[in-house]
């Protein structure tokens, strides 16, 4: 359903990213893959994708902290109809301990990039008529938990840039929307563990237990083709009404 369009995916060379990269290659689009490396494997990831789904796949790296390189990324892939925003980093601290680069990194990679790469791909998608923007907020974009105020102000920020988004383009075939998932088992979340078993003094299996999936009644991860799959379905005729509004993929967390 989306042969001929080329979705651009920031910080799809892991995780969510390159699972809604795949979801989209499946789905007949042409792909830009994006992290700020640029080694012989982020372009081998690319071929592979491209060559198993028969579409065209780019790998192009770009610093996501870098507003400049965020626009230069978007311009680069010549032609962006559908833009995922989905670069991100965690650090985990106290307010009152929080490092002030980490503040002002995690702001940049989760937040700034979006406005910058949007501000970049909205004159193409206006030209052609059509556009999709989907923004990877989180369960965090709507709800909070301690010792994370910089990447919870990020996707609450995301959110909101996401519904400015979709009224700025509202009835000009282009939509915007967040989608917020729950804990996905992801290189990230996998990082979140050594931490969160310091701050909670547990085991392994009992922080992803007790902590992590608490706070999602399914007490099972979400997963990266199901993150995909709603990329996709936003992308679809289906949610050609769909605009200014977010999905959540959580097992039932923010309905606690
Ligand atoms: P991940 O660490 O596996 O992937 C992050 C991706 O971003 C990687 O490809 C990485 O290379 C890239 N990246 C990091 N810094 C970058 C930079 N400066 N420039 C360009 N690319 C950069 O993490 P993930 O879990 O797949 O997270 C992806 C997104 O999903 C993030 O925005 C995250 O906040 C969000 N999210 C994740 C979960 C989860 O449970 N995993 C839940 C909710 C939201």
């Amino acid at each position: 359903i989306l042969k001929g369009k080329t979705a651009v995916i920031t910080g799809s060379n892991s995780g969510i990213g390159l699972g809604v990269a795949i979801e989209l290659a499946r789905a007949g689009a042409d792909i830009v893959l994006n992290s700020f490396t640029d080694r012989p494997e982020d372009h081998a990831l690319a071929a592979r994708i491209g060559a198993e789904h028969g579409i065209t796949a780019r790998y192009i790296a770009a610093d996501m902290a870098d507003g400049a390189a965020c626009r230069a990324l978007v311009e680069r892939a010549g032609g962006c109809d559908i833009l995922v925003n989905n670069a991100g980093i965690q650090h985990v601290a106290p307010i009152d301990e929080f490092p002030v680069a980490q503040w002002d990194r995690i702001i940049a990679i989760n937040l700034s990039s979006a406005f910058h790469t949007t501000a970049a791909a909205l004159p193409g998608m206006r030209a052609r008529g059509w556009g999709r923007i989907v923004n990877i907020a989180s369960a965090h974009g709507l709800t909070a938990s301690p010792y994370k105020s910089a990447y919870i102000a990020a996707k609450h920020g995301v959110v909101g840039l996401s519904k400015t988004t979709a009224l700025e383009t509202a009835g000009q075939g282009i939509t915007c929307n967040a989608i917020c998932p729950g804990y996905v088992l992801t290189p990230l979340v996998e990082a979140q563990i050594p931490d969160q078993m310091k701050v909670h003094n547990m085991d392994r299996d009992t922080v992803i237990r007790e902590v992590m999936l608490t706070r999602q009644p399914s007490r099972q991860f979400a997963t990266v083709e199901q993150i995909g799959g709603t990329t996709v379905y936003l992308c679809s005729p289906a949610a050609d009404q769909v605009t200014g509004t977010t999905i959540s993929v959580d097992g039932g967390w923010t309905a606690l």
